[in-house]
């Protein structure tokens, strides 16, 4: 996914590798099945892809992988 619209209109770019828009997020229970894993390939498949806006700040959570819709995070305060 190279690129994404925010709700606020602007285009989050995720082409670049790595991209400063793209954060990656795990679940501690999910984290705690690499303990002393050392293929990094492994734990970055495992991770979800976070697309955070510059606009407006939202952040897009892809937690069953870009074939899904994303949950979509807005600052309350
Ligand atoms: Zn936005």
């Amino acid at each position: 996914m190279p690129k994404l619209k925010c709700v606020c209109s602007y285009v989050i770019n995720l082409s670049e590798i790595p991209s400063p828009n793209q954060y990656l997020i795990i679940s501690d229970v999910e984290m705690d099945r690499y303990v002393g894993e050392i293929d990094i390939e492994n734990l970055y498949l495992a991770m979800k892809v976070v697309a955070h806006c510059q606009n407006c700040g939202r952040l897009h959570v892809f937690y069953e992988g870009f074939d899904k819709e994303p949950v979509v995070y807005k600052i309350d305060s």
